[in-house]
C-alpha cells in the first residue's frame, strides 16, 4: 500500500478509550468496515504480500479476523477458515491453550479444514499481545499445516506481540 492508502485506513480507525476495561484504548475497525474504498483499499494490503506464496487456507480469528479473513481469502483464490472460540464450532474439532492476563482461553478449528502440508496465512485486525496470535499459528501446525505468513490491520507495537511470534514475522499495515 502507499501511503494515501494507509492513511485512509487509519483515518477509518476509530480509537474508543476504557473500552471494553478502563485503561484500555479500543481499536474500532467498524468506521473501516463501513467506508468501501477503505475496506476494500485494507483487505487489497492484507492479501497483497501472499498473492504468489501458493496459500491453501486463510485462517481467520474470531471475530474480527473473520470480516478480514474471508475476502483475503476470495482474493489469494484459498479456503477460508475460521478459528473460534471454545465450544462454537459444531463438528470434530483440535485446540489451542492460550494465556489470558487472568487465566486461559481457547482456540479452536474443526478437524478436517487444514489438509495436512497445505499452506496457510492467518488474519487479524489487531496485534496486541501477540498471545492469540501465536495460538494460531501453533494451532495450524498441530492441524499439520505450513504458517506463511500473519497478515493483521494494526499492531499495537508497545505490547511487543511480534516477539512472540519471530518464527512468523508478522506483516502489519499499521504500527501505532
Ligand atoms: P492479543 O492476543 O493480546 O494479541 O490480542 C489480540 C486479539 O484481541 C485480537 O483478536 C484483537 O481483535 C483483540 N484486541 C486486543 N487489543 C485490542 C485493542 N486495543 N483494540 C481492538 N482489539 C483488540
Amino acid at each position: 500500500p502507499d501511503a494515501a492508502d494507509l492513511d485512509l485506513i487509519s483515518a477509518h480507525v476509530r480509537d474508543v478509550p476504557d473500552f471494553p476495561h478502563p485503561g484500555i484504548i479500543f481499536k474500532d475497525i467498524t468506521p473501516l468496515l463501513n467506508h468501501p474504498e477503505a475496506f476494500a483499499v485494507a483487505v487489497r494490503a492484507l492479501a497483497a504480500p501472499f498473492r504468489d506464496s501458493g496459500i491453501d487456507h486463510v485462517v481467520g480469528l474470531e471475530a474480527r479476523g473473520f470480516i478480514f479473513g474471508a475476502p483475503v481469502a476470495m482474493a489469494l483464490g484459498a479456503g477460508f477458515v475460521p478459528a473460534r472460540k471454545a465450544g462454537k464450532l459444531p463438528s470434530d474439532t483440535i485446540d489451542q491453550a492460550y494465556d489470558l492476563e487472568y487465566g486461559t482461553a481457547t482456540v479452536e478449528i474443526h478437524a478436517d479444514a487444514i489438509t495436512p502440508g497445505s499452506r496457510v496465512l492467518v488474519v487479524d485486525d489487531v496485534l496486541a499481545t501477540g498471545g492469540t496470535g501465536r495460538a494460531a499459528v501453533d494451532l495450524v501446525r498441530k492441524a499439520g499445516g505450513t504458517v506463511v505468513g500473519f497478515s493483521v490491520l494494526m499492531e499495537l507495537s508497545a505490547l511487543r506481540g511480534r516477539e512472540k511470534m519471530p518464527d512468523v514475522e508478522p506483516r502489519t499495515l499499521l504500527s501505532v
